[in-house]
């Protein structure tokens, strides 16, 4: 539970720069959590579809996901003030891609093509060809890359184990894969995920607190879904949970996304101890890296 430090980071970037700037321009929500947001939009971010929208010398906060490096060379031209919000596990990724695609290898990067993290990540791999893929089906699709050079690397929040079944098909269909290809998952999405594995041999029920297009939200839910848990709820908050789905639940587990709020937590927990007996426990894991 609770930020991660990549959302941390990006969340007091925010309330800093609105303390001293006023208004602030973004294109992508900072941070994929609907509450969050809005209550950032209420602190004076201002959200516009293009850079174009965004007037000459004023602000612009690029989101956690990062952004491509035309669009930072375009918020410069327009002389911008640019607050860059991107992750450092995200930064050192696209670092990476960049380098690599210099010296003329080719790039698969595994992970959901209409994320803004690939979006931008596609973005630093400059001219070399790259290809996005998500699913094994994607991998057959891939063209034949024989005497090539070829990396992979991979979206930080996606299902750890998922991402490791398309790294073996990316290794069967390409045998020559370099080896300095990276698995990027985050520690942050990995943890979450385990907890979840461990804890839903013991629950009837796991309530996920998150955005719909959170991506490890999403992988949460796959995860818990793969694990057969008996009921699975994604909210946002307390206030789109219907009591109905605890009949029948003797034990539950409660699980956020990485940009959930804790506040968000506790209003559930509050709502649910008012509205029935609940015992709460935390479940504590030993995690080794
Ligand atoms: S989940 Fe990981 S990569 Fe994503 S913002 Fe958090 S720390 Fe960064």
């Amino acid at each position: 539970m609770g930020f991660c430090s990549g959302v941390a980071r990006a969340i007091d970037m925010a309330k800093q720069v609105l303390k001293f700037c006023g208004n602030v321009y973004v294109i992508e929500d900072v941070v994929h959590n609907k509450v969050l947001m809005r209550d950032m939009y209420g602190l004076g971010l201002v959200k516009v579809s293009t850079l174009e929208e965004i007037p000459d010398g004023a602000s612009v906060m690029f989101s956690a996901h990062g952004a491509t490096p035309e669009a930072f060379a375009r918020a410069e031209e327009k002389e911008l003030t640019i607050i860059d919000g991107t992750c450092p596990v995200v930064k050192a990724v696209q670092l990476s891609v960049s380098e690599y695609s210099k010296f003329g290898k080719k790039i698969i990067i595994i992970g959901n093509r209409a994320h803004p993290e690939i979006i931008a990540l596609k973005g630093y791999a400059g001219g070399a060809s790259c290809f996005v893929v998500y699913d094994e089906g994607d991998c057959d699709l891939l063209p034949d890359f024989s005497g090539e050079e070829v990396l992979y690397f991979t979206q930080t929040t996606l299902d750890a184990q998922h991402v490791d079944r398309i790294i073996s098909r990316l290794k069967e269909k390409i045998p020559t894969i370099s080896r300095e290809s990276k698995n990027n998952t985050c520690h942050a999405a990995i943890d979450r995920q385990a907890a979840i594995r461990n804890v839903s041999k013991i629950v009837d029920l796991i309530i996920i607190i998150g955005s719909s297009y959170s991506a490890n939200a999403r992988s949460l839910e796959e995860v818990a879904k793969n694990e057969k848990v008996k009921k699975i709820v994604r909210i946002d908050s307390e206030q789109e949970l219907d009591l109905s789905i605890m009949s029948d639940v003797s034990s539950f587990a409660i699980a956020t996304a990485s940009s959930t709020p804790k506040n968000i937590v506790d209003s559930l927990i509050n709502f649910l101890s008012q509205n029935m007996e609940i015992e709460i426990q935390n479940f504590e894991q030993k995690i080794e890296h």
